[in-house]
C-alpha cells in the first residue's frame, strides 16, 4: 500500500507561447489546493527543436516521462518548414494513448454563450486516421497523405466512449463518420460501432455524417452528449463544440493509454497572445483537474474545480471571456490569485 500523503510524481511541460504563463498559473493553483504531486519539469519544445532533434525530444526526456507515468502538458509550438515532427503526435503514439477525452461545457449565464445547455464529452481516436503521419510525394504536383484505420483501434475507441458513458452516467453515444464517401476506413468504425453498441443496450446510439453532425453541434450542442469520432474530425469538433461553450481556453483533456496519461488544454500555443498576461489557464486547470481524478486525488480536484467555477460566477474573467457577467477582467496570473483566494 502506498502513504496516501506521499507525493506522486507528475511530469511537467511548461510549453511554448502561452504555455509557460498557463503551466505557472495552474501549478500555483494545484499546490495551493494541496495537490499531493511532485512535478518533474522536462525540456520539450521549440527550444529542443531548434536545436536540432526534429522530435522536439531529447533521449533521457522519456526516462522522466516513463518514470512518471503522468504528464501535465502545457502547449507547443511546432516549428514552420520541413523536417520537424509533431511532438503532440510522437507522445500520443510512442506512449500509446489512444482515447482523447475532451469535456466541453457552458458556464452559463457567467460565461457569454449562445448555448447554455452545452455538456458534451468528445472521445476522439488519438493514434490512427490521417494522424499516422504517413504523407508522400508522389510527382512535383501530387502528394499524398494515407488514411489508417484498424478494427483493433476502433474498438479500443468505441468501448471506451461506451464505458466512459456508463461510467459517467451518460445517456446517449453518437458517432460521427463519414462512410458515405469513406466506404472502407469509415465504413468500419461504423460497423465497429453498431456491433460493440449491441452490447451496451442502456446507452442510447446514433450514427450521423461528420459533416451535418458538425453543424448540428455548432447550432444545437444540448442534442448531444458523448460523441465518439475518428481523430481528424475529432480535433476539429473539440474547438467547435469549446468555442462555443465561450472560448477554446476553456477546455480540457486527457489523453488516455494503457499505461500512460496524458493531461493538456484542447487549444494550441496562442502565439499572437503569448507573454502579455492575456491567455486563459481554464483549459489547462481543466486537464488538472482530470489529471488529479486519475490520480485518485477526488477531494483536491474537487477544491480546484469549485474554486474555479466560483471564481466564473463571481465575474472574475481574463479577456477571451469577458462579458456582461464580467465584474474584473484580470489577466492569467490575477486570475490564478482569484482561484486561490477562493
Ligand atoms: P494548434 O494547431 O496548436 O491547435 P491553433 O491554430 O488551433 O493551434 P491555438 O493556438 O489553439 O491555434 O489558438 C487559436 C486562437 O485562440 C489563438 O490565436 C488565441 O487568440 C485563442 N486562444 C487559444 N488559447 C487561448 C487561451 N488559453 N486563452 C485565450 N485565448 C486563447
Ligand atoms: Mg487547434
Amino acid at each position: 500500500l502506498t502513504d496516501p500523503g506521499a507525493l506522486v510524481p507528475v511530469a511537467v511541460a511548461h510549453g511554448d507561447g502561452i504555455g509557460p504563463e498557463i503551466m505557472d498559473a495552474t501549478l500555483r493553483v494545484l499546490l495551493a489546493a494541496g495537490a499531493r504531486i511532485q512535478p518533474l519539469p522536462i525540456r520539450v519544445g521549440e527550444a529542443v527543436y531548434k536545436e536540432g532533434h526534429t522530435s522536439g525530444f531529447t533521449p533521457d526526456t522519456w526516462d522522466t516521462l516513463r518514470a512518471a507515468g503522468v504528464l501535465l502538458k502545457a502547449p507547443i509550438t511546432t516549428p514552420q518548414g520541413g523536417g520537424y515532427k509533431s511532438l503532440n503526435v510522437t507522445l500520443r503514439k510512442t506512449l500509446g494513448l489512444y482515447a482523447n477525452v475532451r469535456p466541453c461545457r457552458s458556464y452559463a449565464p457567467f460565461v457569454p454563450t449562445l448555448h447554455p445547455q452545452t455538456d458534451v464529452v468528445i472521445i476522439r481516436e488519438n493514434e490512427e486516421d490521417l494522424y499516422a503521419g504517413i504523407e508522400h510525394r508522389q510527382t512535383r504536383e501530387v502528394v499524398q497523405c494515407l488514411k489508417l484505420v484498424t478494427r483493433q483501434g476502433c474498438e479500443r475507441i468505441v468501448r471506451y466512449a461506451f464505458e466512459y458513458a456508463r461510467a459517467h452516467g451518460r445517456k446517449k453515444v453518437t458517432a460521427l463518420s463519414k462512410d458515405n464517401i469513406m466506404k472502407l476506413t469509415d465504413g468500419l468504425f461504423h460497423e465497429v460501432y453498431r456491433e460493440i453498441g449491441a452490447e451496451y443496450p442502456d446507452i442510447a446510439q446514433e450514427h450521423q455524417i461528420i459533416d451535418i453532425g458538425t453543424a448540428r453541434l455548432a447550432t444545437r450542442p444540448e442534442r448531444y452528449d458523448v460523441i465518439v469520432t475518428l481523430n481528424l474530425y475529432g480535433d476539429i469538433i473539440s474547438d467547435v463544440a469549446a468555442e462555443i461553450t465561450g472560448s477554446v481556453g476553456l477546455a480540457g483533456s486527457a489523453n488516455i493509454g494503457p499505461s500512460f496519461a496524458l493531461f493538456e488544454a484542447i487549444h494550441g500555443s496562442a502565439p499572437d497572445i503569448a507573454g502579455q498576461n492575456l491567455a486563459n489557464p481554464g483549459g489547462l486547470l481543466q486537464a488538472a483537474v482530470m489529471m488529479l481524478g486519475h490520480l485518485g486525488q477526488h477531494e483536491v480536484a474537487e477544491k480546484v474545480q469549485n474554486a474555479w467555477l466560483r471564481t466564473l460566477e463571481d465575474g472574475v474573467h481574463t479577456p477571451d471571456i469577458a462579458g456582461e457577467h464580467t465584474t474584473q477582467k484580470v489577466g492569467t496570473r490575477e486570475f490564478a490569485d482569484a482561484v486561490i483566494a477562493r
